[in-house]
């Protein structure tokens, strides 16, 4: 484990499934972390980790000089941005780890600037990558900012540079578009194989040694679909909120994504007919009994 002790003060604000246990083991490297989630259930779980809770979005971020964000959207961060944007000290470094809409997120750094600068660093590798600290961070923004970050980042996970501001974020929603298409034809196909009479667990084994292998075949299903547990701890919602940034992404630059617009609206079908709250793995068990 890294110490940490000489970054000076971290914010970290959006403590949910996974800005806690991020938040927790920045705490057990050794760094300062003054932590805020407007849920009070979320604030006690990091007092008990060690962490300072505070009471405002402000409050945290007033005596930090690199503030992280984990929040659900760009409207959240955009309006925790408004809320600490006049406490923040000169030279301070928001690090937006949520995933967020790229243009949004240069605009939000043109605000900041020169006062304050941020850099975008979406994560993959869900709730086991933020426990274990194997997350893939992708980061866009200046590389004087990017160094800045890199100490704290090794604690979380691996950082892989987007390019500038925003480039991280839609990487970031490109990669979900891309996991989302495949954890759909992938539940499509298992749901095949079995009506045909395939062991699932077979048919997995088959598609892991074989070129039909992906996130989805080597994690998803047999990790959360499979057991019928469907608890990867990244809800439906937020995965289709990502696909339509990639698809708005791919319209903006004239390429639109025709699998990527179809993929959305299956992907929003389930969502209207699943429960708001809804695991993304569920979609594995909708298609599985759609009609
Ligand atoms: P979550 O809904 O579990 O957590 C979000 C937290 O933000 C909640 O605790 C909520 O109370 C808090 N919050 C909302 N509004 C707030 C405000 N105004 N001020 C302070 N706190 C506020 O979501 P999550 O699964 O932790 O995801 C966070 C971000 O990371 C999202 O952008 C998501 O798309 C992304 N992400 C999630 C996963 C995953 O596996 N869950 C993986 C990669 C990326």
């Amino acid at each position: 484990m890294h110490e940490l002790a000489a970054s000076g003060t971290v914010a970290f604000i959006g403590l949910g499934a996974m800005g806690t246990p991020m938040a927790a083991r920045l705490v057990e490297a050794g760094a300062r972390v003054r932590a805020y989630d407007v849920a009070e259930k979320a604030r006690s779980a990091l007092r008990q980790v060690g962490a300072e809770s505070c009471a405002t979005a402000a409050e945290a971020a007033s005596e930090a000089q690199l503030v992280i964000l984990m929040l659900p959207n760009s409207d959240i961060v955009e309006n925790v941005v408004e809320q600490i944007h006049p406490v923040l000290q000169d030279g301070a470094l928001v690090i937006d780890m949520s995933s967020s809409e790229p243009l949004r997120t240069r605009a939000l750094a043109e605000r900041l600037a020169p006062k304050v600068s941020l850099v975008d660093a979406p994560v993959s590798g869900g709730v086991v990558g933020a426990r274990n600290g194997q997350l893939t961070i992708m980061v866009g923004g200046e590389p004087d900012q990017i160094d800045r970050i890199r100490d704290l980042m090794s604690v979380l996970g691996t950082l892989k540079v987007a390019g500038g501001v925003g480039a991280g974020h839609a990487v970031k929603a490109l990669n979900n578009l891309l996991s989302a298409t495949h954890l759909w034809v992938t539940s499509e196909a298992m749901t095949a194989g079995q009506q045909f009479g395939v062991d699932p667990e077979a048919m997995l084994e088959i598609f892991n040694g074989s070129s039909g292998r992906s996130g989805s075949t080597e994690n998803k299903w047999p990790n959360f679909i499979l057991p019928g547990t469907y608890n990867s701890g990244f809800a439906l919602a937020l995965m289709l909120k990502d696909m339509r940034i990639a698809t708005e992404l791919a319209r903006d630059v004239g390429l639109p994504s025709r699998l990527g617009e179809t993929a959305v609206e299956r992907w929003a079908d389930a969502a209207a007919g699943l429960p708001a709250n809804a695991d993304h793995t569920e979609v594995a068990r909708w298609i599985s009994e759609s009609p």
